[in-house]
Parts: structure tokens; sequence; C-alpha cells
């Protein structure tokens, strides 16, 4: 609307979304100007203050901010959604609030059979629902109590032990034939010094002394070998787990998973399901 009271479309563009959010976020407008994604101070005047440019920014900021994937389709927080499956007919357990409510006054959500969901009274899945909280604490209660279970820890050992061996056998067998060449080696070495014995030291070729500083580099070099493969196979060795750390990991399972984010109880039970 001109002063004149005369309408003037000027643009053309609609008032909506992000024009306004590029119109407020303008530095422009608190009396700087951007030149090559640097600012500087602008002659002109300035449209509003720097406090207030800076408070719409900020309350832009916070409703521009993305919500976390899991928190857009899993905004109660229900560490078990898309994980449960109906145990009678196998459709995927949706959450669903019936009625009920908290203490704190919030609605009691259950992890309802979809089919049931779906299809009311005429499901013909005999399951209904489980209390989500309820059920949810009982799962990690149960992973955590894993840690008394002498069977568990067993298989859990024998697979990790499978593993180990795998890499143990390859290096031991390197081992083995490192200090069988070096053993061949010292015996070459023996006989030489036998030899210099005999003959006198001043009775030795130039050749024999090169052959005897070549041995020398080899038995140094095999010693080293050696040394590396043997430090190689200790470290497999603490790597293959030992039936305590299992008992032990898992007792503490509880107090840790207490400290996970939402999105991290999430993923760890993603792994462990
Ligand atoms: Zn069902």
């Amino acid at each position: 609307m001109r002063r004149n009271g005369k309408e003037q479309i000027i643009g053309g563009k609609r008032w909506i979304g992000d024009r306004v959010t590029k119109i407020v976020a303008n530095p422009i407008y608190r009396g700087a100007i951007v030149h090559q994604d640097q600012e500087f101070q602008g002659v002109h005047e300035a449209l509003v203050t720097e406090s207030l440019w800076t408070k719409a920014n900020k309350a832009l900021s916070s409703i521009n901010t993305p919500a976390p994937p899991h928190a857009k389709h899993n905004k109660h927080e229900l560490l078990l959604k898309g994980f449960l499956r109906c145990h009678q007919c196998g459709n995927l357990m949706t959450p669903k609030p019936l009625g009920k409510k908290d203490s704190d006054g919030n609605p009691c959500l259950y992890y309802c059979c979809g089919d049931v969901n779906r299809d009311g009274l005429a499901s013909s899945c005999g399951f209904s629902n489980i209390g989500s909280k309820p059920f949810e604490e009982f799962v990690i209660k149960v992973i955590g109590e894993m840690g008394r279970h002498p069977d568990v820890i067993k298989a859990t050992l024998a697979a990790s032990k499978i593993r180990g061996n795998k890499a143990i056998r390859p290096l031991q067998k390197k081992i083995a034939a490192a200090e069988k060449s070096k053993r061949s080696i010292c015996d070459q070495i023996q006989s030489y010094v036998e030899m210099v014995k005999k003959l006198g030291a001043d009775n030795v070729g130039d050749k024999f002394v090169v052959e005897m500083k070549a041995l020398g580099d080899q038995n140094q070099k095999a010693e080293v070998e050696i040394e590396t493969l043997k430090m190689d196979l200790q470290r497999l060795e603490k790597l293959v787990i030992t039936e305590a750390h299992v008992s032990d990991a898992l007792l503490q399972f509880k107090k840790v998973f207490d400290t996970l984010d939402f999105a991290e109880q999430r993923e760890l039970i993603e792994l462990l399901i």
C-alpha cells in the first residue's frame, strides 16, 4: 500500500517461510553489510537494534533446529518401538494410550499388537497389549541379570574364544617358524666360532669375517621379529575376554544404561536385539 492509498505489488513473492527467515537473518537490518563472507559496519542507518536482531535470530534458530530423527517418530521416547513383535501373530507392536494416566497425569502407553490395533475385535490375534514402561524396565533388567547366568556367559565366552583362536593360531605358527630360523642362524654362528678356535683368529680370511657379520645381522633381525610377533600375540590374548569380564560387564549394564541419553539407549538396544 502506497502513501497515496494505491496498492502496488513489489517482488510478487508470497510473504512466508524462509523468505521471512532470510530477511530476519540479514545483518543489513542492524546496520551491517556483508562482503565476501566478511561483515563491515555499514554507512546506512540500522532498522533494528543489535539486541533485537540477536533476539529475533535466536528465536528463529530454536524454531528451525530440526528434531533428531528418533524424536520425530518417537516423541514418547519408547525404547522398544519398532523392535517388538507380537508373539502370537508376528505383527509389529505399536504404542497406544489406553486411557490410564501416570502419577504426573501423562497418558500411560501400551505396546499393542498391530493386528489388534487395526482390526479391533475382528482381529484373529488373541494378544492385546502390554504396558510400555514396565515392559521396558523388565527387558533392561533381564539383560543385566544375564551376568548371573553361567550358561549365557559360557556361550559368550566360547564365541569370543573361537574368534580369538582364529587370529592367535597363525601368529603362534609364525613365532615357531621365526624361532626355528633363529636357531639355525645360531647353529651356523656356533660352527664358525668353533672354526676360529681351531684355526686361530689370525688365520681366518676376509670372506669369513664378512659371512660372520652377515650371520650376526640376521640373528639380530630374527630376534626383533620374534619379539614383535610375541607382543602381537600378547595383545590378542588379552582381547579374548574372560568369564569374569563378561559377567562384570553385564552386571554393570543397568548402571551404564541409565547414564545414556534416549538416542544412545535405543542404539544399544538395537545392537542387542
Ligand atoms: Zn498379535
